[in-house]
């Protein structure tokens, strides 16, 4: 038998790695685990962790403003950028820290630098080889931004944590996650905002119900929608603005411009092709059930294989590969109901299927909705609104879909997910005593039908 300095050789410390890695060590299998950017990848770094921070801070202007009605009197507020821009930093150095700790406690190897395959069990980092019985690829995604006159001004999601200055005007295009998520902060953060979106309207994939809706209370909160429309060109003025033309001929005078357009593999110059190893269209690696390419001794998962780009799903991607290799388990992903959260304002959590994916795959759906001014508006003077949802198979009464928009919704649809996971009927939810006075409540009390 062939002797290796390692039994698994990860490339990437983002969530899927650094979790493969961890859970492989604790198994006494022996671990080397190299990154060339920053411990944590993606999520910790520049993503869900940062981006939720920044949502904290973006709130506080509505806040400071509703107090008002519930008999406080905050004086006048002022946003400072460069505190909230570096206590962010710290926090996420204090992270990368601690991702430091967990790897090498756990007894993995960690190799700083960038890991590029050079045959089927092999790694090289800095100039030094290392052999390996499987290498894993678990490099993550990099914004994908398209290139077109002046393409060369705009930021995208990498950038934005460290921004100089905060800018008075901000144009974010795209209409997923990171565009929504990112416009409601630049608005909530002063920033004069606009979204533009190519098609009729944002959020592609997600219940058209609440697509609209979170149009609306988007608008509210001063963010410009701008659906059907594109930018042609962008021009650098002498003043250092940006003077935005766009495809149907508007021009939009801002500060930055931040591109939200999609994420891609991260896939270039780590061996890939020399190894032959199959990569889709796309450049995501294509691997089979067990997580394994078509070099049998490399494995990917995460990101950079482009099934749900998650943090939770590449840590179940990673703890699902070490229970297969390592326990002689299974290597099953259970990608049904995966719920996720928009972090925009208000919030969006959504698990199971949107009422139009509901009426082509069932005969008979029920579908219950509930639209209303939160309690705390009654004295906050907003005119913010939550809109709740559920769509229900007629034949055996299970729930298919739960959606919300509004605040703590992520919070909240997270234990509907698991009452959906455990096959939950629109019985037992009835069944089940509200807390009040919440939001949430209402999911357990929405007795007739909205529609059929
Ligand atoms: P998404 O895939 O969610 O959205 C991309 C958006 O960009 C779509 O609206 C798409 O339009 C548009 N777009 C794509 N290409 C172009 C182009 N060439 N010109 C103009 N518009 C374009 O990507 P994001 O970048 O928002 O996020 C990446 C992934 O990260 C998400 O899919 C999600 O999985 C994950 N994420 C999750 C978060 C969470 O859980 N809260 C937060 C942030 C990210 P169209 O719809 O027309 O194709």
């Amino acid at each position: 038998m062939a002797e290796f300095d390692f039994d698994l050789f990860v490339i990437g410390a983002g969530s899927g790695g650094v979790r493969t890695a961890r859970m492989a060590a604790a198994k006494g299998v022996k671990v080397a685990i190299t990154e060339d950017l920053y411990l944590g990848g993606t999520c910790v770094n520049v993503g869900c962790v940062p981006k939720k921070l920044f949502v904290y801070s973006s709130h506080y202007a509505d806040d400071f403003k509703e107090a008002k009605g519930f008999g406080w009197n905050v004086g006048e507020s002022q946003f400072d950028w460069p505190t909230l821009r570096d206590n962010k930093t710290k926090e996420i150095e204090r992270l990368n820290g601690i991702y430091h700790n967990m790897l090498v406690n756990s007894g993995c190897t960690l190799i700083e630098g960038r890991g590029v395959m050079i045959d089927a069990h092999t790694v090289e980092v800095a100039g030094v080889q290392y052999s390996a019985e499987r290498i894993l690829v678990a490099t993550g995604g990099w914004p994908f931004v398209p290139e077109f006159p002046g393409s060369e001004h705009v930021i995208s999601s990498n950038e934005v944590f460290f921004l100089e200055t905060f800018p008075k005007r901000a144009i974010v295009v795209g209409g997923g996650y990171i565009a929504v998520e990112f416009a409601g902060i630049f608005a909530g953060l002063g920033a004069k905002t606009d979204l533009l979106y190519r098609g009729e309207l944002f959020l592609r994939g997600f219940d058209k119900e609440v697509r609209e809706f979170v149009a609306q209370e988007v608008a509210k909160k001063e963010v410009n929608l701008n659906f059907n429309t594109d930018i042609e060109s962008i021009e650098k003025q002498a003043d250092g603005s940006l003077l935005v033309t766009t495809k149907d001929g508007k021009t939009i005078e801002t500060d930055l411009v931040m591109y939200a357009t999609g994420r891609v593999p991260k896939v270039e110059g780590i061996g890939l092709e020399q190894l032959g190893v199959e990569q889709a269209k796309n450049g995501a690696i294509v691997v089979n059930n067990n997580f394994q390419t078509s070099v049998p001794s490399v494995y990917a998962l995460g990101d950079v294989i482009d099934r749900v780009q998650l943090t939770p799903v590449a840590l179940a991607e990673g703890m699902a590969l070490v229970n297969h290799l390592y326990s002689e388990g299974s290597a099953d992903v259970d990608y049904d109901l995966i719920a996720t959260a928009v972090f925009c304002q208000p919030n969006i959590g959504t698990v199971g299927l949107s009422e139009e994916q509901a009426r082509e795959q069932y005969s008979g759906i029920d579908v219950y909705v509930s639209d209303f001014r939160a309690m705390k508006h009654t004295l906050s003077g907003s005119d913010e609104r939550t809109l709740m949802k559920m769509i229900v198979d007629k034949a055996t009464d299970k729930v298919l879909g739960v959606h919300m928009v509004g605040p703590d919704s992520g919070e909240i649809i997270q234990g509907i997910a698991i009452a959906l996971k455990a096959g939950a009927t629109k019985a037992v939810f009835d069944s089940t005593i509200g807390i009040h006075p919440t939001a949430a409540e209402e999911f357990v009390t929405m007795r007739s039908a909205t529609r059929s």
